[in-house]
């Protein structure tokens, strides 16, 4: 049992490293760990979460990619929605702007 002796976090084994930065037993080892964590993130599921959507209010798991809004669809139709009101925003002030000329 030397300093060297490592046990991987993926399949329980004890190893001797062969550098000090490695971690897994093997390459292989190696892998899963690094794939692991994003099977986790990529289910989308709706109504579990405790996320809420901005733009119909439905619960959800919040993900990395999307925090605010429970899916694609909706994400969209806010920004159209917002997009709407601005454009109407630019409309009345360029006609108060104008009206006097
Ligand atoms: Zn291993
Ligand atoms: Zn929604």
């Amino acid at each position: 049992m030397g300093a060297f002796d490592r046990v991987c976090p993926v399949c329980g084994k004890t190893f001797e490293i062969k550098n000090i930065r490695q971690i897994y037993c093997s390459y292989k080892c190696g892998n899963k760990a690094r794939y692991k964590p994003r099977e986790k993130v990529l289910p989308q599921s709706h109504g579990t979460g405790n996320n809420t959507c901005l733009y119909c209010g439905a619960a959800f798991t919040a993900t990395v990619y999307n925090k605010k809004f429970c899916c694609e669809s909706c994400r969209r139709k806010f920004r159209y929605r917002e997009n709407l009101e601005e454009n109407r925003r630019k409309a009345r002030e360029y006609y108060w702007n104008h009206k006097w000329r």
